[in-house]
């Protein structure tokens, strides 16, 4: 796999040299990196940021309070954190809240009045509303608690900071940091007008949406490999142009379908491939390879966001894909070659779907000793998980990938 990559990306690099000279713009003169009034002496190569835990603690959600802890604890484990590795890796700890104008760039106001009342009915101790509008809209809630509004203005903004530190960093230096937003719910399925999965903004739609109206960076491409399909393909950004969706997930046949490919002036800038069950390593391999790379070359995307979600590891009760870690720690390692070489290196992950907590705190790690060019731990954590792995439907594998590059003429 890692031929395959370094092939790829010698193509990259040589056809968009010319490409990345005119679009990145670094200042050698002001060598000193200045985010958020602090300055920094090196430029990181890995930038997290965590957003303070929901008030979740109900067994068998997937959004538990007890994930992001298990996280931080997996990094300090691997001493991935600031405290083992100085400068190399950041921990922001940011704050900031997101604003209103942030979350209303992709949901309507309709939906926050209505998550508010939630809200303010969960402070008050009253049960849900009865009202059938309300109800409907928040449909997708695994449940909502009195903090549920501030928290998700959090985790919102702390992706936020997180794009502002990518764009600050890659106008100082071509070796631009990773960012990675660990935050609680997955949100990928919460739509502008209602809540979904157990997701209460599109946080990293709202990025998308911040990058572009703060700093300029018209381009986003999103690439989303969490097992189940994202709603906001279809919602937010389906018929614009300059927000390309890029969704791999298990086929369920009933949408995130092949053709759902955007409409308007957004025809062509939404990609949807959907899987077949029990799609594992060598698919997701050939899917970077032959749609994931040539989509972003084509696309040239200005910055890269990712909903990185780890439920099509193979021991994940959700899914039904036979990832390993090791395809995380590939994905985490291409992808961030990719941003290197078509966007300045601007490129922050958002911590999706995920039940199995070893799983995906080790597939967090991963994902750091990919950012900061160290060699893959996957082969000695995933021998206990060797039994589960079957042979993969590598016919129908193909035959997806080759629907994709047809319809998207790549
Ligand atoms: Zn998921």
């Amino acid at each position: 796999m890692k031929n395959l990559h370094r092939h790829h990306y010698h193509k990259i690099r040589s056809g968009s040299r010319l490409f990345l000279s005119a679009r990145t713009n670094y200042s050698a003169a002001s060598s000193k990196l200045v985010v958020g009034g602090k300055t920094y002496e090196d430029i990181p190569k890995v930038v997290y940021n965590i957003a303070p835990p929901m008030d979740h603690k109900k067994e068998l959600y997937v959004e538990h309070n007890t994930r992001l802890p298990s996280i931080l604890s997996a990094l300090e484990k691997a001493k991935l954190t600031p405290e083992f590795r100085g400068s190399e890796i950041v921990q922001l700890n940011s704050s900031r809240k997101a604003t209103l104008k942030d979350i209303q760039s992709v949901h309507y106001s309709n939906y926050l009045s209505i998550l508010k009342k939630f809200v303010e009915d969960a402070k008050s101790g009253k049960p849900k509303p009865k009202s059938s509008d309300l109800t409907f809209a928040m449909q997708g809630f695994q449940y909502v608690t009195a903090t549920s509004y501030e928290v998700s203005l959090a985790a919102a903004g702390s992706g936020l900071s997180l794009v502002d530190f990518a764009v600050a960093a890659s106008k100082i230096n071509e070796n631009c940091p990773v960012g990675f937003a660990l935050m609680p719910p997955p949100m990928h399925h919460v739509l502008r007008t209602e809540s979904g999965g157990c997701c209460y903004f599109e946080n990293a739609g709202i990025a998308a949406r911040y990058a572009q109206r703060v700093h300029g960076l018209n381009r986003v491409l999103i690439i989303d490999f969490d097992v189940h399909y994202l709603s906001h393909t279809n919602d937010a950004f389906y018929d614009d142009p300059d927000i390309f969706v890029l969704s791999t997930h298990w086929d369920e046949g009933y949408h995130g379908k092949f053709d759902d490919t955007g409409s308007g002036r957004g025809e062509g800038a939404t990609l949807n491939l959907p899987l077949p069950e029990g799609s594992g390593d060598i698919a997701m391999q050939s899917v970077f390879d032959e749609v994931i790379v040539p989509c972003a070359q084509k696309f040239k995307p200005d910055i890269i966001i990712v909903s990185a979600g780890y439920d099509g590891h193979v021991v994940d009760p959700t899914g039904s894909f036979q990832l390993t870690t090791g395809t995380y720690f590939t994905l985490a390692s291409g992808i961030k070659q990719l941003a290197k070489d078509l966007c300045g290196g601007r490129c922050v992950f958002f911590l999706e779907g995920g039940e199995s907590e070893g799983v995906v705190s080790f597939s967090v790690a991963e994902s750091f000793r990919a950012f900061v060019g160290e060699q893959s731990m996957a082969p000695e954590f995933e021998k206990k998980y060797a039994f589960f792995l079957h042979d993969e439907p590598i016919n129908k594998v193909k035959q997806a990938i080759q629907r994709t590059k047809h319809l998207h003429s790549i």
